[in-house]
């Protein structure tokens, strides 16, 4: 297969950690046989530096003649004075944009190897974390309309709108469904179909897709209930699929559970086209160009990226596999070692995934 990828740097720590994660896309294309064309475009303060803006014409046209996006991060305390318009994370939601890109799967894993880091009591740590949370990203509460200030009473009051159609229900809960295929075959719908007339519909619109997907099971919960659950009993999730704000918190909550931003990945996907796949964290201009980045969150997208942008499988196995290896050897960077490992810095770590394929 010919497989082009567009990469996104960025700024801060961006450019050492798609350094290697270029290199295991290149390592793990070569060994299943697949051709890969790799490009590089600017974005955010990398883009405003050259050009003058976070997200060139240029970079969006490489990004959609590109069958997936690889992007490092962007941001940093010399673009923080830019007015808004200006801004690197402009070049992001620009770019997510122009891509059409709507669900945002976010995987929370606890490595056995890391467990230690964990925010968990040890025996429900001991009892494992892999959840995919599906998170709808264009609409609900932080895009509906009418939203805004008036005056109530003759006090300032404020208004934001909860809208979903049928159509946009439907599209993010085949991704939680098509992805529960590739899993452990269950998905939890998250809502509050208790207090909210969309939540309703929500319910409604899950139970009909799921029929399209009868080896997949579908349960629904309360998202309070879902909050407290991810912490009780984590292991007990697959897929949670559900809107955009309560999408936004459950997802956090899940990565903080797993106590290591650094292994972190994500994948936003569109109707079609290409998706964009990133580490969750951002770009530590605390520790940019010291080569003490972890690389193993954007080595982990590219698993995403394969699997989910490209549909490879097994090669997305291949490089989660050699990630594990990699942790199981005792290697470790700064931010996820503890007493006794083996520490080695963002090159060493990509150079160690590397062997371990
Ligand atoms: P951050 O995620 O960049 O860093 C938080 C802490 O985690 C820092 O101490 C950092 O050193 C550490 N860290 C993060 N990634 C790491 C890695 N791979 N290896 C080792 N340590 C790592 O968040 P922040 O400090 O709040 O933001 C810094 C900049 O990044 C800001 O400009 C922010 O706007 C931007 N940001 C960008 C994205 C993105 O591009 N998607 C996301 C979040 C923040």
């Amino acid at each position: 297969m010919k497989i082009s990828v567009c990469v996104l740097p960025g700024d801060g720590i961006g450019p050492e950690i798609t350094a290697q994660a270029e290199r295991v896309l290149a390592a793990v294309a070569e060994r299943f046989g697949h051709a890969v064309e790799i490009r590089r475009a600017l974005i955010g303060g990398a883009a405003i530096d050259a050009v003058g803006v976070p997200l060139p014409e240029d970079t969006v046209a490489a990004c959609q003649a590109s069958s997936a996006v690889l992007l490092g991060a962007v941001g940093g305390p010399k673009w923080d004075d830019l007015e808004p318009a200006l801004r690197p994370e402009k070049g992001l939601l620009g770019i997510r944009k122009a891509l059409g890109l709507f669900a945002n799967l976010r995987p929370a894993v606890l490595y056995s190897e890391l467990a230690a880091s964990s925010l968990l009591r040890a025996d429900i740590a001991a009892q494992g974390v892999d959840v995919l949370v599906v998170r709808e990203l264009t609409g609900g509460l932080y895009f509906g309309e009418p939203r805004g200030e008036a005056v109530v009473d003759g006090e300032r009051a404020a208004f934001n709108t909860m809208i979903y159609r049928e159509s946009e229900i439907e599209r993010i809960l085949r991704v939680a469904f098509e992805a529960a295929r590739r899993r452990r075959r269950q998905v939890c719908s998250v809502d509050k179909a208790n207090v909210l007339e969309v939540s309703r519909l929500w319910r409604e619109v899950a139970a009909r897709v799921s029929q399209d997907y009868p080896d997949v099971e579908l349960t629904h919960m309360y998202v309070d209930n879902a909050a407290m659950q991810l912490v009780r009993a984590p292991h007990a999730f697959d897929v949670v699929v559900t809107e955009n704000l309560f999408g936004d918190i459950l997802s956090d909550e899940a990565a903080a559970i797993t106590g290591s931003l650094g292994m972190l990945p994500s994948a936003s996907l569109g109707a079609s086209g290409p998706g964009l796949f990133e580490p969750i964290h951002g770009s530590a201009p605390d520790i940019a160009g010291q080569d003490v980045a972890n690389p193993l969150a954007t080595i982990l997208s590219v698993a995403m990226l394969l699997r989910h942008g490209l549909g490879l499988e097994a090669e997305a196995q291949a490089v989660e596999q050699a990630v594990r290896t990699v942790l199981g050897r005792g290697l470790r960077t700064r931010d996820i070692a503890t007493h006794g490992a083996t520490v080695v810095g963002c090159a060493q770590m990509g150079e160690a995934v590397l062997a371990a394929l």
